[in-house]
């Protein structure tokens, strides 16, 4: 498979992809090689673990290159998701074993009843480009941890960057046939599923999270999907720095080129604020500065999947041809690579794409409300539920704003932030189950009951 760096559409790599029988004896080795790895103690499943963050520590410039030649992600930006890493790491290789510990749980004197962790086996984890060390430190941590093998397909968009996980991995002390690359695209992501495997934990799109589900459902094996969002941000009357909110917004829809499933994808401000956020939206929103990801001034890399460009500008179409206004950007920046102006419309609502699809890049929808219960039901008009954003002085009224909106996260005067301490889950279209936190260790595990007299 060849791999193409992004910012100017140039092959940089090619690697080895599985097949359909290297996957069979993938599965082989991994269930032989289970059976001992969740025997080790916990002690020396977590010690591999933490050897892993102090790797990623001392490989972090080469690997912040990589990330960056093969996604187009600003390489600031790949430094960064690679310290977010460490520290997520770090969570479940201090948290697991007071998380994972047996628990007497009866007062009965009679009997003991013990509540434990039994690991759940084989599983397989199909993982997305966008994050691949964070979102796929939510899956394959714990699951080592926790006495899993793990089958782990990066995305056809970051695999010389899962190639690097799962050698740092193996350097780290975990056994080879434990933590198992698997290469390609989705149809040996889709052979993977074929396999007698005990769990599969997905992160991607909506639409392949939904035949991942259908494919292993009569297999009943536990299934977390980390899937799609479209989450909105509101903008209350009551705010005393309107220009720090706006920089958090433009900061929070194109980080990471709006390439992040916490993206804000959409904006809804009151009608009090409105002229006032929008000139200060604008104004932040110029001054972001696309081009080589390599070059530290820019914060804008490129797109990562070239045939993406055409559906932003799509959506942009749309909405302007039902009446939205561009303040900024609008298209494709011509070059040999997959670059595009940050985007901000105006005059937008509920009947163009841009406020009900996931937009997925550098493109965001402004809209003025006069109330916070019009707030509110737009926020929650979408099939999509993972974070929602209210940005006010007023705490109280944040909070009972953000209650009554259905998503896994919420956030009060922030937004785009991820934390390993909370769990991570997506309603809706958004996902199935949960990672990060304790729900994120149990996510990995059958608990066991037994009585013992
Ligand atoms: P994608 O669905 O196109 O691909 C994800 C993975 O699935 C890839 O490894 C791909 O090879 C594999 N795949 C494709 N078809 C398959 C099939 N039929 N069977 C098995 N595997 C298959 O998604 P993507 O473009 O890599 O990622 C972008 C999406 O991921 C966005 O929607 C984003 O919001 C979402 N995402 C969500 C989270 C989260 O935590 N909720 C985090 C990151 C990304």
């Amino acid at each position: 498979m060849k791999i193409f760096n992004p910012a100017n559409n140039e092959v940089i790599n090619e690697i080895r992809t599985d097949s359909l029988s290297s996957v069979q004896e993938k599965y082989n080795l991994a269930l032989i090689a289970q059976r001992k790895w969740k025997i080790t103690s916990l002690e020396d499943r977590i010690k591999c673990l933490s050897n892993f963050s102090k790797l990623l520590k001392e490989n972090q410039e080469e690997l912040a290159q990589v990330l960056t030649s093969e996604t187009g992600k600003p390489i600031n930006e790949s430094r960064g998701e690679i310290s977010g890493a460490i520290a997520k790491n770090n969570y479940f290789v201090e948290n697991s074993e007071q998380i994972l510990k047996s628990d007497r749980v009866s007062n009965d004197e009679t009997t003991k009843e013990i509540l434990s962790y039994d690991p759940l086996g084989v599983i397989v984890n199909i993982s997305a480009w966008n994050y691949p060390y964070l979102v796929g430190i939510n899956i394959f941590t714990p699951a080592l941890i926790c006495g899993n093998a793990v089958l782990y397909k990066p995305s056809e968009f970051a695999s010389l960057t899962g190639e690097k996980i799962v050698q740092l991995l193996g350097e780290a002390g975990v056994p080879k046939d434990i933590m198992i690359g698997v290469y390609g695209e989705g149809d040996i992501g889709a052979a993977l599923l074929e396999l007698p495997i005990d769990g599969v934990f997905f992160t991607g799109s909506h639409p392949t999270g939904v035949k991942i589900n259908q494919a292993v459902a009569s297999k009943l094996i536990p299934v977390g999907l980390e899937l799609g969002g479209k989450d909105p941000l509101y903008v209350t009357d009551q705010i005393d720095d309107l220009d720090q909110a706006a920089a958090n917004a433009v900061e929070g829809a194109f980080y990471n080129n709006g390439q992040s499933c916490c993206s804000v994808e959409r904006i809804y401000i009151h009608e009090k604020v409105y002229d006032q956020f929008i000139s200060a939206y604008e104004s932040h929103a110029r001054k972001l500065k696309v081009g080589d990801p390599l070059d530290e001034s820019n914060s804008q890399g490129a797109i990562t999947r070239s045939v993406h460009l055409n559906f932003l500008q799509e959506q942009v179409s749309d909405a302007t041809s039902k009446g939205a206004t561009i303040l900024c950007g609008g298209s494709a920046i011509e070059s040999s690579g997959n670059f595009f102006g940050p985007t901000v419309l105006t005059n937008v609502d509920h009947t163009m794409s841009i406020m009900k699809d996931e937009t997925f890049g550098p493109v965001i929808g402004l809209m003025k409300v006069s109330s916070d219960e019009e707030a509110i039901k737009l926020m929650n008009d979408t099939s999509f539920g993972l974070t929602s954003s209210v940005f006010t002085n007023n705490s109280k009224r944040g909070l009972e704003i953000l209650s009554q909106i259905n998503s896994g996260t919420g956030y009060l005067n922030c937004c785009d932030r991820v934390s390993a301490n909370l769990p991570w889950s997506g309603r809706g279209q958004s996902g199935l189950g949960s990672s990060l936190s304790k729900h994120g260790v149990y996510a990995f595990c059958h608990p066991k009951g037994t009585h013992i007299r």
